[in-house]
């Protein structure tokens, strides 16, 4: 028999091959940090939802392996409507093969609303009206009146005032029209599915705009295996669907690039000429002396580490704020002079921003010129402490006036080597520069090697007995001292082709 979730059918109809890809190639999948994070939220506030309209009953339920007993939650969902129960989490059904769990199944009257959660903070994505059409379909098929669909989703403008409230947190969106309109495609779509996944033939399926929406997709890597590397893909910071165009023209590797005559910005022109030919360092000695002339000493290397909790934690923040709970600085007070080294980690009990604010203009005086990679993460974090902390914003606002990006020179283009492979991330510059120094390669460190993992464990500190917190505070700490040290050596290297 054919079995399919929903899952599987909104895989499918971003492009039929990726379920294919799961099933005959799973270990091709290729998971980044940013899809990790979102199942992750997605998990989260899908159990904070499920108190949304009061009293609920849920079915999940696992077996002794940690598995999903997909078994007992059908049952359990066949008893809770026959008993009428007014809301139930993940109920589950299934048609002939074809399984579905409602995230909130609510009563309405002598039918049933599906109501599908979120953690996203928009209701227009297609894939949603996918999601809950094959729901309905399925419902339908098991029987039961669906009446209307709503999405639910986050309202990034809500302000966490000390009490959760529900009502205020999630939105709710009704797409019951839009769900009916895509009913009709359900049917056809599934027994397409059915062919597909029954033969044993990959899909001839090439690249499309698919392969990037909604999300990135996990077998990227895998469909542009025989594509030369770098690719028309690497191209910097040209947008998915240019590339694309050139794709589907035959422009695959850089000399296609070239040869195409596609007109070319001066960082790609570089970018693509560096990869063809190893010329070295190029560098704008003009470009380089001019940045080094805004600065002065004595300088300051400032990096923030932030999490961004969908579900607000503190009062006066709301869903998804950066905020900022720890940073490191490194103090360089003449050229040539002893590097100084200061640091602060928040407590992940509470509130750190009024520590951390409280530290940081004691750290940094009011006057003094500040580096930061990228300095508009730094600048927003700065800026959002002065308002919730009105009697240092003066002094926090003008260390935020006095920081200039070391990012600059490098994306302005007055640094290159091939190495960079047409990345200015802090990431990709500094083992390009640096390739043979293990005291500036991430991978050296223990526990965290970059922003996403210093995210998800801080968080975790609080419930971590005293041993183990101390190793991941050290490693935490440990981390973001490397972001500014290479920001040192960054400054350094700059200096000495100037
Ligand atoms: S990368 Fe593109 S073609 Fe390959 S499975 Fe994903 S969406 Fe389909």
């Amino acid at each position: 028999m054919f079995y399919f979730s929903k899952s599987k059918y909104c895989d499918f109809k971003q492009c039929p091959k990726i379920p294919w890809l799961k099933k005959y190639k799973p270990e091709e999948y290729v998971i980044d940090e940013e899809t990790q994070a979102r199942f992750t939220a997605g998990n989260e506030v899908g159990d904070l939802a499920m108190g949304l309209f009061g009293e609920y009953v849920e079915v999940t339920s696992y077996k002794s392996d940690g598995s999903l007993d997909l078994n007992r939650m059908k049952a359990l969902t066949r008893q809770y409507l026959a008993e009428g129960r007014e809301n139930i989490c993940e109920a589950s059904f299934d048609h002939q093969g074809l399984y579905c769990a409602v995230d909130i199944l609510r009563k309405n009257g002598d039918g049933y609303d599906i109501y599908e959660v979120k953690s996203s903070a928009s209701p227009d994505h297609y894939v949603y009206i996918v999601d809950t059409s094959y729901q309905k379909y399925v419902l339908q098929k098991c029987g039961l009146k669906v009446k209307n669909v709503f999405l639910v989703t986050i309202d990034t403008g809500y302000v966490f005032d000390g009490v959760l409230d529900l009502h205020r947190l999630f939105k709710i969106t009704e797409v019951t029209s839009l769900v009916d309109e895509e009913m009709g495609t359900v049917e056809e779509s599934l027994r397409e599915a059915e062919r597909v996944m029954s033969s044993k033939d990959e899909p001839a399926i090439d690249l499309s705009a698919s392969c990037n929406q909604p999300y990135a997709c996990a077998f990227f890597g895998y469909c542009t295996r025989n594509l030369p590397s770098p690719s028309v893909f690497h191209l910097y910071r040209l947008a998915y669907g240019k590339k694309l165009q050139l794709y589907q023209s035959g422009v695959y590797s850089y000399e296609d690039v070239l040869k195409s005559g596609v007109k070319l910005n001066e960082l790609r022109r570089r970018q693509v000429e560096y990869a063809l030919e190893d010329k070295g360092t190029y560098v704008d000695k003009v470009g380089i002396g001019g940045f080094l002339q805004t600065l002065s000493y004595p300088l300051y290397f400032l990096d923030f580490e932030t999490v961004q909790p969908v579900i607000p934690r503190y009062i006066g923040t709301r869903p998804y704020q950066q905020i900022p709970v720890q940073y490191s600085l490194h103090i360089l007070t003449e050229p040539n002079g002893t590097l100084e080294h200061r640091e602060f980690l928040g407590r992940s009990e509470e509130d750190p921003r009024r520590a951390l604010a409280e530290r940081l203009t004691s750290d940094i005086p009011a006057d003094v010129c500040v580096l930061a990679y990228n300095k508009g993460f730094e600048c927003g974090r700065i800026t959002e402490l002065a308002e919730a902390f009105p009697d240092l914003a003066e002094h926090l606002l003008k260390i935020r006036d006095n920081i200039k990006d070391l990012l600059d020179p490098f994306q302005k283009g007055y640094y290159y080597n091939r190495d960079m492979g047409g990345s200015f991330s802090i990431k990709s510059v500094l083992p390009a520069i640096f390739p043979d120094d293990p005291k500036l390669n991430y991978h050296n460190l223990e526990g965290v090697h970059n922003g996403s993992e210093a995210m998800e464990l801080f968080p975790r500190l609080k419930d971590m007995p005293a041993d183990e917190r101390a190793e991941a505070e050290h490693n935490l700490l440990k981390y973001c001292e490397l972001d500014t040290f290479a920001m040192v050596k960054l400054y350094e290297e700059l200096k000495r082709v100037s």
